[in-house]
């Protein structure tokens, strides 16, 4: 089945520009009143993941919240926006993130995702217990809201990654600890809650990306583009196309085709990828290489051959959120510092991803030390 993808580009977060720029990522693949119709509830679910300025570049940016708002009243829709960030409120994110003095003023309600349900007709392809929240099934329509990031343990986070926040709050923990060390069992928890929200439409905020150590603490980059399509996965192949990367270095994309979803067969329009492409792009080091050893060793050599966390203890402010998220229980305070117990840590990157002075990074194991070199993303051309 064909899907369709269009590129547009947006150089800065001017308000006219932005809403420009949608309406035409948009007219690309139908309009908005393909997507919605009068009177639906249609719930924006965009990137809250923790509650930093705009130009931070963490959360999806507030002019693109308004745009989208803005066409979902035109059209006689009802906007609600929801989310589960990694700490705190959805409200009190969105608040710092700049994003709630456009919902109160555009009267747009903020929904806390706090009501965990398992769902009844719509199931993971292998995960079939995830318990997502209930606003998911009380809305018409789910327009995704994904920011361009890179992202420690997934490569980076997009259509399909940025999903994973409508699993309520500690609920979150119990699936990483559950995906443990291995990066495509957690690819495969993301895949099946995008198979059950199926959002109906995905637009990414890629007018100034990240970087580097995302997805909280990486460098802001202007990239310049809005993408969208009504297929997050075709939207997330589109980006490794303009990143420059086989479409399956991203664990969820390499996961899907294993199961069968299809490879070509994306119409890409608007901007021509080649015109687009984003050179120099800095991927994050990935926390794990897959270096096909069978299980037993790799567990026995895990610190030698992955990657850890490290705080660096001048720039840590021991607020403790690193401990608070920790799915295992990994890190503990002693005296006034944090230290992790590596053994118990299962190399998820939460501490990372939420630490708000960027003081964790990671530290490659010393086998990989030796050979010398970084890391790179398998398959960059
Ligand atoms: S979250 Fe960051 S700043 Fe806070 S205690 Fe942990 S390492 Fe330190
Ligand atoms: S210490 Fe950090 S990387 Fe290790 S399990 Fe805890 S949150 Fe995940």
């Amino acid at each position: 089945m064909t899907s369709s993808v269009s590129i547009i580009k947006c150089q800065n977060y001017e308000e006219s520009l932005v809403l420009s720029g949608l309406r035409r990522a948009l007219d690309l693949i139908g309009g908005i009143q393909t997507f919605v119709k009068r009177g639906d509830r249609v719930l924006l679910k965009p990137n809250l993941l923790y509650g930093k300025a705009p130009e931070r570049a963490v959360t999806t940016h507030p002019a693109i919240i308004r745009g989208v708002i803005q066409m979902i009243r035109e059209e006689g829709g009802f906007p609600f926006l929801g989310d589960s960030p990694g700490i705190g409120s959805a409200s009190g994110v969105a608040g710092r993130a700049g994003i709630k003095r456009i919902t109160d003023a555009m009267d747009c309600p903020i929904i806390e995702f706090n009501r965990p349900v398992l769902p009844k007709e719509r199931k993971g392809r292998i995960f079939k217990n995830i318990e997502i929240d209930q606003t998911i099934f009380e809305a018409d329509v789910i327009i995704n809201l994904p920011k361009w990031k890179t992202h420690a343990q997934m490569l980076l986070t997009l259509g399909v990654k940025n999903l994973f926040g409508c699993i309520p709050g500690p609920r979150k923990a119990l699936w990483h600890l559950k995906a443990g060390e291995d990066r495509k069992t957690f690819a495969q928890i993301l895949l099946d809650v995008y198979y059950i929200i199926q959002p109906s439409l995905t637009i990414l905020d890629g007018i100034i990306g990240m970087e580097g150590n995302g997805p909280n603490s990486g460098r802001p980059i202007p990239i310049g583009l809005i993408l969208a399509s009504g297929d997050s996965l075709s939207l997330d192949q589109v980006v490794c196309d303009l990143l420059g990367i086989l479409r399956e270095s991203l664990p969820t994309n390499r996961v899907a085709f294993e199961q069968g979803i299809e490879k070509d067969g994306i119409d890409v329009l608007g901007e021509r990828i080649k015109e687009v492409k984003i050179p120099n792009f800095k991927f994050p080091t990935l926390s794990q290489m897959d270096w096909g050893l069978p299980d037993f060793l790799s567990k026995a050599l895990k610190n030698v051959l992955t990657s850890k966390p490290m705080i660096d203890q001048e720039i840590c402010n021991a607020c403790g959120q690193c401990a608070e998220i920790c799915p295992p229980k990994a890190l503990v305070r002693k005296e006034k510092n944090l230290v992790f117990d590596y053994g118990r840590c299962i190399r998820c990157f939460c501490c990372l991803e939420v630490c708000p002075e960027g003081a964790i990074s990671m530290k490659p194991g010393w086998a990989l030390k030796m050979i010398g070199k970084r890391l790179k993303v398998k398959g960059e051309r």
